[in-house]
């Protein structure tokens, strides 16, 4: 069973270079969004915009990057959709970054009538989605990733198999704790470099090539906090929701991590200074702030 049309839902930062992606590499695609400008910004690049009850009838694979796990849901069970849909196997390949336990749920619930779902999220920015260079961690059965591998390699530069339904959430959740608490801990870190007479830029330079250095220090500071321009395309308010699904997580699963909730308290803390809307590096501006 080939995968030749395939619905995006979701044509945000990542969804829309996701769709382009796959309409560049010989995809029948449509895509759908709740935001009418979003629909005007699919008609400009030439993506077919649909009704959601459209996609969801007429896909073969539905791809969706959406802000939260119940946006999946309700996308997922919506009356009339994929849960009566018999004509042929759909497996949705959910990109959005999600919790395990919602993930699980959907999958068992599309598999009672035929269907997959693969939590596959994504590393790699809107720049990896447009790029089709993401990084994807994915959960779900073998036969539904070996169904999927065709999308999966044409949106990513790696998509690794990390284990059953659930799992591909769990990775992206620990790495994202990583991002958001290094964040952190990198503003920290240049703030005492800048305050004890040694420029940011300085100090970066020999953390990279020492053994501090981390996606924060190599990639992030560079682009979007060195140069002030704070434009990654991931804002704080999302990574405000991957540091509360991965706090979550470990709760219940009697894990205790005093550092990554405190790192936590930080992102909770800060919303007057670093709105939900603003970019996710703004934690790391060391100039702007004192310590939090
Ligand atoms: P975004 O806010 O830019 O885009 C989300 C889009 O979904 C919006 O266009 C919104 O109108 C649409 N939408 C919301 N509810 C909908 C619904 N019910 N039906 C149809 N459309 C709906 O978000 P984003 O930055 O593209 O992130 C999408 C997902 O990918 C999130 O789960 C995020 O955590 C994850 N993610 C983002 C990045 C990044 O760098 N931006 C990186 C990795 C993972």
């Amino acid at each position: 069973m080939t995968i030749e049309t395939i619905g995006v839902i979701g044509l945000g930062n990542m969804g829309f270079g996701m769709a382009a992606t796959l309409a560049g590499k010989g995809f029948r695609v449509s895509a759908t969004d709740i935001s009418d400008a979003r629909a005007q910004a699919a008609a400009d690049a030439g993506i077919r915009f649909t009704t959601l009850a459209d996609l969801l009838a007429t896909s073969d694979a539905i791809v969706c990057s959406l802000p939260l796990a119940r946006d999946v849901e309700a996308v997922v069970t919506t009356p009339g959709g994929l849960l009566d849909r018999r004509d042929r196997k759909v497996v949705v390949i959910d990109t959005s970054t999600s919790d395990p336990g919602t993930s699980r749920r959907l999958a068992e619930r599309l598999a009672t009538v035929g269907h997959g779902l693969l939590d596959a999220p994504v590393s790699g920015g809107p720049s990896g989605a447009a790029q089709g260079t993401l990084t994807m961690m994915v959960g779900g059965s073998e036969a539904d990733f070996a169904l999927a591998l065709p999308v999966l390699s044409a949106m990513s530069a790696k998509a690794i198999h990390v284990g059953p339904s659930g799992a591909g959430n769990i990775a992206k959740l620990v790495n994202n704790l990583l991002v958001a608490a290094h964040l952190v801990t990198m503003g920290e870190a240049m703030r005492l470099a800048e305050g004890a007479g040694l420029s940011a830029q300085e100090a970066i330079a020999v953390v990279n090539t020492a053994s501090g250095r981390s996606a924060v220090s190599e990639v992030m500071f560079p682009r979007w906090i060195l140069t002030n321009s704070f434009d990654s395309g991931f804002s704080a308010g999302l990574m405000r929701k991957d540091v509360r699904l991965a706090l979550e997580l470990a709760s219940e699963s009697a894990v205790d991590l005093p550092l990554c909730a405190h790192a936590g308290d930080i992102w909770g803390a800060t919303r007057d200074t670093i709105p939900d809307t603003a970019d996710f590096t703004r934690m790391a501006d060391y100039r702007t702030k004192d310590a939090v």
